[in-house]
């Protein structure tokens, strides 16, 4: 058989295949280093307390004749999708519990819009982002995405260009990004929806990072916060970095009714049609844990390690800060996004690494607006983050090269 020539498109891992290479030499040439991974985007705390309990009855009761469960609906027991409905979108009121889709995850659902909206549609997204918006395109189209550069700067963070796309685009933003930690307020948002509604554009709005918007801040949290956003947005969200289930595995999708294609026909009715055909739907244990989540305890202890991680991200801003870096996001997500002038592309990866025994990510791993960039996380265990920090604040980010 032929291989598939749209994957001759989409690169090997490059990135982090050049980052265990360059971290492996150091080892070799440093053996009694004691390498710390700010690389990491994935949760380390332990699941809450509430869950991992629930975890161990749902599991028990599976192994009676009344408990056991089947294949359940394919887009999701509806006490989870009235939960979600209640719990994290409490002032839509347009939001009905056919238009939430219970998935495996946010990054499944990404490819499984892409599908939805076919080979001809041309896709944009913002850069840099999450690298599987602009892979899982390549792996279904021809024609590449085309980038929306979206760098924060000391005087703010660049304009997406929806309007020079072409009509009908299918557009892909996060907010809070990965990985630059910014967020869209309410009056970038409002011009985006203005725009898709005016060129047909649909937008998929990634919000796996919304419970790290700071308590109190006026920054939406979900799209459609914003009146309209109904008529043009679709919604990804994720249980993995507000509540510890990367592993467990379960997120959401908010396709509204209001969402029409250019002929009228509801997307809402295209996506039960594909869920219902390529999906059969979340796990029974990973959904019930996902209603334990959203009790008001579980919400409660899931906040608690959220704010621990944000507390760890604030702390290495501000040591970072300390020692002369240009410091963005780390206020509402668990990222800082580095700039260090005279360092850019690797030599930055480098020199953190050699200097600090650091690792961290190269910001060009989210696009080639990123090669100024490293991104750390907040997500490191504790110790970690503190040795990082003493380590940190022994460099000089403003001189780095003396
Ligand atoms: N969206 C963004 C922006 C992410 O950074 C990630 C994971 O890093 C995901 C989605 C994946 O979420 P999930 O674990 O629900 O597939």
């Amino acid at each position: 058989m032929k291989r598939n020539p749209l994957f001759f498109n989409v690169s090997e891992k490059y990135l982090f295949h050049e980052v265990k290479t360059r971290v492996e030499a150091f080892k070799k040439s440093h053996p009694d280093a004691q390498i710390i991974s700010l690389g990491i985007g994935d949760t380390t705390k332990p699941l809450a307390p509430t869950i991992s309990n629930a975890l161990q009855e749902i599991g028990q009761g599976m192994g009676t004749s009344q408990g056991y469960k089947g294949y359940g609906p394919e887009l999701g027991l509806v006490e989870l999708r009235e939960k979600i409905i209640k719990t994290l979108y409490p002032q839509i009121s347009w939001l009905d519990s056919d238009e939430v889709f219970i998935s495996d995850g946010a990054k499944s659902d990404i490819g499984r819009l892409q599908i939805l909206f076919g080979d001809t549609t041309p896709v944009a997204l913002q850069e840099p982002s999450y690298p599987a918006y602009f892979d899982s395109s390549l792996m279904i189209r021809q024609k590449r995405p085309i980038t929306l550069s979206c760098v924060p700067t000391p005087n703010g963070t660049s304009r997406l260009l929806l309007d020079t796309l072409p009509k009908g685009s299918l557009v892909f933003i996060c907010s809070p990004n990965n990985p630059t930690g910014t967020v869209f307020t309410r009056s970038e948002l409002k011009e985006y929806i203005e725009i898709s509604k005016m060129n047909g554009h649909i937008l998929v709005f990634d919000v796996a990072y919304r419970e790290y918007i700071l308590e109190g801040s006026d920054l939406p949290r979900s799209i459609y916060e914003i009146p309209g956003a109904e008529e043009v947005a679709i919604e990804v969200g994720s249980f993995s970095k507000s509540c510890g289930f990367s592993g467990i595995r379960l997120g959401w999708t908010v396709v509204p009714k209001a969402l029409r294609y250019a002929d009228g026909h509801s997307v809402n009715k295209d996506f039960t049609r594909l869920i219902t055909t390529l999906f059969n739907g979340a796990s029974y244990i990973s959904q019930k844990a996902g209603i334990i989540a959203l009790s008001e305890q579980g919400r409660k202890e899931t906040l608690e390690q959220v704010s621990l991680y944000k507390e760890s991200t604030k702390k290495l801003k501000k040591a970072l800060l300390e020692r002369g870096a240009k410091v963005y996001g780390g206020d509402h997500a668990p990222y800082v996004w580095v700039e260090i002038d005279t360092l850019t592309g690797w030599s930055s990866f480098d020199y953190f690494l050699s200097k600090a025994h650091i690792v961290t990510t190269p910001g060009i791993g989210f696009g080639p607006s990123g090669e100024k960039f490293l991104r750390m996380s907040g997500f490191a265990r504790s110790d970690d983050i503190d040795e990082s920090i003493n380590r940190i604040l022994k460099l000089n980010l403003r001189n780095p090269i003396e």
